[in-house]
């Protein structure tokens, strides 16, 4: 009789508008072996994919080999888990339609899974983080972008198209709001994003001649910021509260639609501590719907990003039907 080989490893595959981080992962979470590289470096998705391919199979080949590996996973911006495609990606070098999901199945002979990037870090945080138990939970990665994906009753709520959670784009000003990159006016992003929060810190400069401590910086960013509150500024710490503010009307409206346990916040903006948590907390607590006052956490993610992304990715591979040409 011959014996069945349980496969133990799976890949996941991180692709972000920096970075593409690619590592061998085993059934209990450890990352076996990890490597990256520009995603920048490849202007043609064709090349992309047999490069990454490439690097995939020599990766697997010098740890173990094909046989033990069950399936791949991949988190990207603008993915949907419904169409297996990436679609219209803002920040990628590619644009319109790629089936990237097929392409990467046909080039590697194992199956692929493919999801958003938000929702492989609720994955991620569901499976290895600090939302490991919850059934009814938000993740949100606040960056550049403002991502989100909502557990329900312990599964991902992917949308009918696979496009759910994009609190972003969410209007939270009504008349003369800021112009965003969607094309609306008055989106969350606009406001919360990291380009959303230099603009508040360079609207409140202009509003006051105050001195700031932020006027003397050579680049503002959400982490300059920071450490400018860090050091009593007033005005800095005036940029965090407007945030917050706005961070925390929208959770409540958010929250009050969905009743979740708890709302965990990751993402570079995430590191700002108490400047941003507090007033977003205090904002929460104003709109939230009443009988869900005091009842929501806020939490802010233990993992460090790449590392939860590539996890998140490892346990979407788990989850789509194995299928390999090497048997
Ligand atoms: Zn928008």
């Amino acid at each position: 009789m011959e014996e069945y080989k349980i496969k133990t490893k799976v890949v996941g595959v991180d692709i972000s508008n920096e970075l593409t981080t690619y590592a061998i992962v085993d059934i209990r979470g450890n990352i076996i072996a990890e490597e990256s590289f520009l995603t920048s470096g490849y202007s043609d998705v064709n090349n992309f994919v047999t490069a990454l391919s490439d690097k995939i199979v020599n990766l697997v080949e010098a740890n173990g080999g094909y046989e033990t590996i069950r399936s791949i996973g991949v988190s990207s911006p603008s993915a949907s888990s419904v169409s297996g495609c990436i679609e219209n990606a803002a920040n990628l070098p590619w644009k319109g339609i790629v089936p990237l999901s097929a392409m990467l199945r046909d080039r590697i002979g194992l199956a692929v899974g493919l999801s958003n990037d938000a929702h492989v870090s609720a994955l991620g945080e569901f499976t290895f983080g600090c939302a490991h138990g919850m059934k009814n939970f938000i993740i949100l990665s606040l960056g550049v972008g403002i991502g989100s994906c909502f557990f329900s009753a312990g599964d991902d709520h992917t949308g009918h198209n696979g496009y759910a959670g994009e609190f972003g784009h969410t209007c939270i000003v009504n008349r003369n709001g800021r112009a965003c990159g969607c094309g609306h006016t008055g989106c969350l992003e606009s406001y919360v994003g990291a380009a959303g929060i230099v603009n508040t810190a360079k609207e409140l400069m202009t509003e006051s001649d105050a001195p700031t401590l932020m006027r003397n910086l050579e680049k503002l960013s959400p982490r300059t910021i920071k450490e400018c509150c860090d050091q009593g500024d007033e005005m800095a710490i005036e940029v965090y509260r407007r945030t917050g503010e706005m961070l925390g009307l929208g959770l409540a409206n958010y929250a009050s639609l969905v009743d979740p346990e708890a709302i965990i916040l990751t993402g570079g903006i995430s590191h700002a501590g108490k400047w941003l948590l507090e007033p977003t907390y205090q904002a929460f607590e104003e709109h939230v719907f009443g009988n869900l006052r005091g009842k929501v956490k806020i939490l802010v993610s233990k993992l460090e990003d790449r590392e939860r992304d590539v996890l998140g990715a490892s346990a979407l591979a788990w989850s789509v039907p194995e299928y390999s040409l090497f048997k």
